[in-house]
């Protein structure tokens, strides 16, 4: 794991040395995985794969409209760590641990997890409309295997819970830490994944989807819009074929959520929805994500 800037910065050949902004920083600080960083490409400041990943200056800018909570997640929160705020699903955050620190990340500011497991069973036990349960964070795969296994255990005998939904970036950032005995479950599994480029799609990373996939887990892609990451139709139509032919369905193309810190990478609508018609004009339609942007509620599509 690379947590350290002049580490980053040796191995990818750069100067990225910017050490006051990087202090500043450390309650969201720099985390990449080794197989990550190795496919960045060395001596390129602007490698979309390093944008994602390299704590800036712009992060300490305060701009308007960008919050610490830019989804509202906290006035649905019944239980510390369970938000319930769609009919029929409710998202835990099962850790607060992720594989690799996204800079544009909206919950980079509320870093919740479940404190009492017992609280947040009892509250899905006691709803028989929720038939989806979604596990997130911090990224549900990087708990130990033990643990996701107890909770997927507990959560496939209550009766009205239909299946299990896992949004993950391990197997993109992390690939090796993908098994064929992970994830188990006795009811279906929903897995998405998330991905903004083809860059990440390595071999290791088709390997460990087709793994997977293997296990009749179905397995959808969200995508956040980030200026100068993927905001090219041509980025985005290699990032739907490359996932495809991994075995990966685009499902969601997010504009960014306003939050603190990530305001440098955002995309306006009027933007995304000129990308998103010429994405439109050369790819089949099973490989059109749905461009969406969070508002108050619900989740809108444009
Ligand atoms: S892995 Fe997900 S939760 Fe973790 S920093 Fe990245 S976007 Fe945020």
């Amino acid at each position: 794991m690379i947590t350290n800037l002049k580490k980053l910065s040796q191995l990818l050949h750069l100067d990225l040395a910017n050490q006051s902004v990087y202090d500043q920083l450390q309650d969201f600080p720099l985390l990449v995985p080794k197989s990550f960083a190795a496919k960045i490409k060395p001596n390129d400041k602007n490698d979309p794969l390093l944008l994602q990943v390299l704590p800036q200056k712009s992060e300490l800018e305060t701009v308007p409209g960008f919050g610490i909570d830019p989804i509202w997640e906290r006035e649905h929160s019944p239980v510390t760590g369970l938000i319930h705020k769609y009919h029929g699903r409710v998202l835990l955050l099962a850790t607060n641990i992720c594989a690799v620190n996204c800079r544009f990340c909206f919950r980079r500011h509320l870093q919740e997890k479940i404190t009492d497991w017992q609280k947040v069973f009892s509250y899905i036990k006691d709803d028989p409309s929720i038939n989806e349960v979604i596990l997130s964070g911090g990224d549900p795969l990087m708990l130990k295997p033990k643990e996701l296994q107890n909770i997927m255990d507990r959560l496939a005998v209550i009766p009205h819970v239909k299946r299990i939904r896992i949004h993950s970036r391990v197997p993109i950032v992390m690939p090796e830490r993908i098994t064929a005995k992970l994830i188990k479950s006795k009811i279906p599994v929903v897995l998405v994944v998330h991905c903004n480029h083809s860059n990440e799609i390595s071999p290791a990373v088709v390997k460990a989807l087709k793994l997977l996939c293997q296990q009749n887990i179905t397995i959808f892609n969200q995508s956040v819009l980030l200026k100068g990451v993927n905001d090219s139709s041509q980025t985005l139509i290699a990032l739907s074929e490359r996932l495809f032919d991994a075995g990966v369905t685009p499902y969601y193309l997010h504009i960014l959520d306003k939050v603190k810190g990530a305001a440098h990478f955002y995309v306006d609508i009027k933007r995304a929805k000129r990308i998103y018609l010429e994405m439109q004009k050369k790819l089949s339609g099973y490989l059109m994500p749905k461009l969406v942007v969070e508002v108050k509620g619900r989740k809108k599509h444009l």
